[in-house]
């Protein structure tokens, strides 16, 4: 085993903003990353021996290590026997989600018996995770209940006041009456949800706009709820938002210059997220043909979130267990057929619906192994999904005038997809956030 040597200079704590710093006089430092092979999250292959010059939050050059200029006084972080990319982008988070254990309560738990300051606490903890593993910015796509929460923490981030990733947060989300959890109580309760309900083209219109006013930077419509195996073998999913009311959002959102992402499973309500001009399509479990052309011609997005159709399956033969089991292979096929067709693939997780002591980038080899060669499966978390962010050149890319969002694996990623589930090191705008000595162990 390489014994690699990564710089300790800079500790970790030292790496939190101060929030006492005044950012306009203070110096701007220079870095200067060396790294053995870097994967720049855009180009086909990677390139050996090269220089990163870092002044002060964003990179400056890129550059073969042979012919590189260091300017005098620089700090330079030593990761030439490593694998360098830019930092990682999960497209579908909950960092006000706990798991949906149903030993601790279950979904219902969050919303019914912990205090908002013990979720946002819980939040902060998984902003944190999130950062340590690698993923610099995160699309969270709704609170589950925590109302603006979200917009907090990326405030808290924003101001140095914890540590975390760039959020592009959704807040509350939008969904209709008998489309969203809390649900199953007594009808003369007037229960709380877990997202905003809606009803009529009136009542989307005016949901959005609250919630753009708030600071949603993307919009979250739920277009299906409840599925089950239909009595041809397929999968039903319960349609939420008519037409009329997802126009209403799409057309508020993309005004203000947002973008909406839809939740959709299959069927009608996939159909009518296709038709109302979501951005991006959600799970999407079962896609037919048309439909997958009709995300082609489109544009539209895809952010299937594969691992977590394969946990909590219930018992074989029981209809929920059933149902769960063709919710899987039906989403291998959609992602098969989808990738084949050019449907542009972001990379998500929807965790928080899975622990957030679980790994984010066990995504990765799910991808690779439904037939995604590694190299796509890692623009699916940089290049590409910053596009989708409207970031293109900004995050996502290790190149001149990108934010110095970088990290590093061990090994090589490209022969090994489980590499990008070691990061050992993070640098998040310019400053070092994790750096680990393996031969300090
Ligand atoms: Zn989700």
């Amino acid at each position: 085993m390489r014994s690699v040597c990564w710089i300790m200079a800079i500790a970790l704590a030292a790496t939190l903003t101060s929030v006492a710093q005044n950012k306009e006089t203070a110096p701007q430092t220079t870095t200067i990353i060396r790294a053995g092979t870097l994967i720049d999250g855009k180009s086909d292959t990677p390139r050996r021996d090269q220089v990163i010059v870092i002044r002060g939050n964003r990179i400056d050059s890129v550059s073969d290590a042979a012919s590189a200029k260091i300017p005098p006084g620089s700090t330079v972080i030593d990761l030439s026997q490593a694998t360098v990319l830019p930092g990682l982008i999960d497209s579908h988070t909950h960092i006000f989600l706990q798991g949906e254990d149903p030993a601790e309560g279950g979904y219902d738990v969050n919303i019914l018996k912990y205090p908002a300051s013990l979720r946002a606490a819980r939040a902060t903890v998984a902003v944190r995770r999130a950062l340590e593993q690698g993923f610099t910015a995160l699309r969270d796509v709704e609170t589950e209940g925590a109302g603006y929460g979200d917009v907090g923490i990326k405030q808290a981030i924003e101001g140095g006041y914890i540590p975390g990733p760039r959020l592009f947060v959704a807040t509350r989300a939008i969904s209709t009456t008998g489309g969203y959890p809390l649900e199953g109580y007594a009808p003369e309760l007037t229960m709380p949800k877990g997202a905003q309900l809606i009803d009529g083209p009136v009542e989307a219109r005016k949901a959005a706009r609250e919630q753009l006013d708030n600071g949603a930077d993307w919009i979250k419509v739920y277009m299906t709820h409840r599925s089950w195996v239909g009595k041809n073998g397929e999968l039903v999913s319960q349609p939420t938002l008519t037409l009329e009311e997802l126009k209403a959002i799409v057309d508020e959102a993309h005004g203000w210059g947002r973008k909406v992402a839809c939740h959709a499973y299959s069927g009608i309500g996939l159909q009518r997220a296709l038709d109302g001009g979501c951005d991006s399509i959600e799970h999407g479990l079962q896609i037919s043909d048309a439909q997958i052309a009709q995300m082609v011609k489109q544009g539209t997005w895809y952010c299937p979130t594969i691992s977590v159709y394969y946990t909590d399956w219930g018992p074989e033969d029981t209809p929920a267990g059933k149902r769960d089991r063709l919710r899987a292979s039906a989403h291998e096929e959609s992602f098969r057929k989808a990738m084949k067709a050019g449907v542009k693939i972001v990379f998500g997780t929807d965790i928080g619906g899975i622990p957030w002591t679980e790994p984010i980038a066990q995504e990765f080899p799910r991808m690779v192994k439904l037939g995604m060669t590694p190299m796509d499966a890692i623009r699916s978390a940089t290049s590409r999904a910053a596009d989708m962010l409207d970031v293109t050149g900004q995050i996502g890319v290790i190149a001149p005038g990108a934010f110095a969002d970088v990290i590093a694996v061990p090994g090589d990623p490209l022969k090994d997809i489980q590499e990008l589930g070691k990061v050992q090191f993070v640098m998040k705008d310019g400053k070092v956030f994790k750096t680990e000595s393996r031969d300090q162990r």
